[in-house]
């Protein structure tokens, strides 16, 4: 095995429902609300999908998922030549790290941004150059600073996961232009949907003006297709032809294919869902106990405590699993019933 990945450990994911429910004497349901998951599910057009081909599963998919490729290239307007999907963005972030990364190269991102980046990146020997947030926020200035001649990824993540907070148009046109143009700069927008703030950039307009700059998307988040792991990169067709390279044939099942068209379509009941969200994130700011909130834009926010462990516990303890860092709580925002109970709990809480 290659020396390097002895320093990584395989994903930990937390107790299951059952197991928690047990260790802390729960009685009553108990809800999943550390994945940032989409708990009212798809669109119940992407039931009808998989059931009009669930025949056809002893047929490979079609390679590069052809009929998603063209709606989305449609609809957002792009050649088709310039998309690449993978098994869930975890994937494509795989596949872009094994296609670029070699020895004593490095990637430069954020401290308290999405595992994947590093961990992928240490897989293949590259360092790994973590830039400390600002108040929360992407420090986009000390990541230009932290590039050099071995920087051969720039990993940004809008709006941020673990910390809900965003960086503006404005902000993202400043960085590609001052970020060294032979440099890839991914921007991973796994959360794009739920943001409501006018100034979130737009970076497919950013995308075509600047040739290294490409935009991750996927249907685990809004769209509620998490099981399913269906992601995507839009970037220049040169960077796709290559990086599709060492794309797995049928990376993205066929099942898998066909729901997430269907969930592309039905934009109506997306809308409805981040409605929803938007509506409900609110109630968490109303309350003065948000000073300790850092500012969300996602499905989640995140409460920065030095006691975490007391705060998931008293969570857990009204039927809420929520994720739990060494600074604070993540919380996924669930149906209304267990908002109201998360926020009374975050109410009383001594910080
Ligand atoms: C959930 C998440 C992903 C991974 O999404 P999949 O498409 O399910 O692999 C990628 N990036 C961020 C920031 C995420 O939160």
């Amino acid at each position: 095995m290659k020396k390097q990945i002895e320093q990584l450990s395989a994903y930990q994911p937390g107790l299951s429902p059952r197991a928690l429910k047990e260790a802390y004497g729960i009685e009553g349901e108990l809800y999943k609300l550390a994945s940032n998951e989409n708990l009212h599910g798809p669109s119940p057009k992407v039931k009808e999908a998989i059931t009009a081909h669930l025949d056809e599963l002893y047929y490979y998919p079609e390679t590069g998922s052809p009929l998603l490729r063209e709606a989305i290239s449609n609809e957002l307007n792009i050649d088709e030549s310039r998309i690449l999907f993978g098994a869930g963005l975890d994937e494509v972030i795989l596949m872009i790290s094994r296609a670029v990364l070699t020895p004593g190269d490095n990637i430069v991102t954020s401290e308290m941004t999405f595992g994947q980046y590093t961990h992928n990146a240490v897989v293949e020997a590259a360092e790994v150059k973590q830039v400390p947030l600002n108040n929360g926020h992407f420090d986009l200035e000390g990541i230009l600073n932290a590039v050099d001649e071995h920087t051969k990824l720039i990993w940004l993540c809008n709006p941020n996961n673990p910390t809900g907070t965003y960086f503006t148009h404005e902000e993202l046109k400043h960085f590609l232009n001052e970020a060294p143009s032979n440099i890839p700069v991914l921007i991973d927008e796994a959360y794009a949907e739920f943001v409501t703030a006018d100034d979130f950039p737009n970076s497919l307009a950013l995308q075509q003006e600047h040739a290294n700059a490409f935009l991750l998307r996927t249907f685990s988040k809004a769209y509620g297709l998490a099981g399913l792991r269906v992601g995507y990169v839009i970037a220049a067709k040169e960077a796709i032809e290559k990086w599709n390279i060492i794309r797995p044939p049928f990376n993205v099942g066929r099942l898998s294919e066909y729901a997430a068209l269907a969930a592309f379509e039905d934009q109506a009941y997306l809308k409805s869902i981040t409605d929803y969200n938007a509506k409900e994130r609110e109630k968490f700011y109303a309350i003065p106990q948000s000073e300790h909130f850092y500012p969300s834009q996602t499905n989640f926010v995140f409460v920065n405590t030095n006691r975490p462990d007391a705060l998931y516990e008293e969570l857990l303890k009204v039927g809420c699993i929520t994720r739990p860092f060494p600074n604070g709580v993540r919380i996924t925002i669930g149906f209304p019933e267990q908002n109201d109970k998360m926020i009374e709990v975050l109410t009383s809480f001594d910080y």
